[in-house]
């Protein structure tokens, strides 16, 4: 017998994350330092020595965004079917029931209403963990239903983005989605209210394709991939190579695709100056 063993892995470890972050230690994915994982939650999730962003679980970055115990938590019981009764190399619906027994989390996507700053918001942010992070009917439901309780509470409504794109479960219902949170977004701009993204590592797909870049003003972290298509399927459709850092915050900034790039750790008060500006007074009543 060999002298190690692959380790069972749980349903936890078999979803993709922050799977060198698991234990005591983590190792950067950027500047190879090995980091004490305590420190690393303690700093957000950014590496200490580098400032690299790890993926931040969706409720730790409500957490760290949102006013002390002001997140309440709402849909939180839509939970997606199986409508195509669909199967890859395993059943969606057993796909479902394990990400939920081992992330407890029902889908992809966490949304509520709470405080920023005291500015109250209509909130959600994406559990990339999740399958990605995929956009299903749940998923889209919940991000329009975002906007519905903003357009009628006349709130803020800010939206932090980490998707692989539409979920290819659900087939169509998925693309749909796209549609349907688009047109909540131009419902919702009656309200004259601001809409932030914030597009963390990575956005792409039907996300980015739809409301993730319907933003009033986006935000991104820094060195996220963000993009539809990713560069790899680019470069084999066009057969070129594409420029250094393409797809990446830098360099869409830098070509006016996003209004800036905030690290985690700015990324609180640097919302809250923007709601300051952009979220009061109140507009005029809807006509
Ligand atoms: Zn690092």
């Amino acid at each position: 017998m060999a002298w190690f063993q692959k380790q069972e892995k749980g349903p936890a470890a078999s979803v993709k994350g922050p799977a060198r972050t698991e234990g005591l230690w983590a190792k950067c994915d950027s500047c190879s330092e090995i980091v004490y994982r305590q420190e690393l939650e303690q700093n957000l999730m950014v590496c200490p020595r580098c400032g690299h962003h790890f993926p931040l679980p969706a409720r730790a970055r409500l957490a760290a965004t949102l006013d002390p115990d002001s997140f309440e938590e709402l849909d939180a019981d839509l939970t997606p079917l199986d409508p195509l009764g669909f199967t890859d190399s395993k059943r969606y619906r057993d796909r479902l029931r394990t990400l939920r027994k081992g992330l407890n989390e029902p889908d992809a996507f966490v949304s509520g209403m709470g405080q920023l700053m005291g500015h109250p918001v209509s909130v959600g942010a994406f559990a990339f963990e999740f399958m990605g992070g995929s956009m299903g009917s749940v998923v889209g439901e919940k991000v329009t239903r975002i906007f519905e309780r903003a357009h009628e509470r006349q709130t803020a409504a800010v939206i932090f983005c980490a998707s692989g794109g539409a979920r290819m479960q659900e087939g169509i219902l998925s693309l749909m989605q796209m549609a349907k949170t688009s047109a909540a977004i131009a419902r919702f701009r009656e309200r004259r209210r601001p809409f932030i993204s914030v597009l963390c590592h990575p956005t792409t797909g039907g996300v980015a394709a739809s409301f993730a870049w319907l933003g009033d003003v986006i935000l991104a972290e820094p060195k996220a991939l963000i993009g539809f298509a990713g560069p790899r399927v680019i470069e084999q459709s066009i057969r070129q190579k594409l420029p250094e850092g393409f797809q990446r915050s830098e360099f869409l900034v830098e070509h006016g695709m996003i209004d800036a790039i905030v690290s985690r750790k700015d990324l609180r008060e640097r919302l809250a100056q923007l709601l300051d500006l952009l979220a009061d007074p109140p507009g005029p009543p809807a006509a």
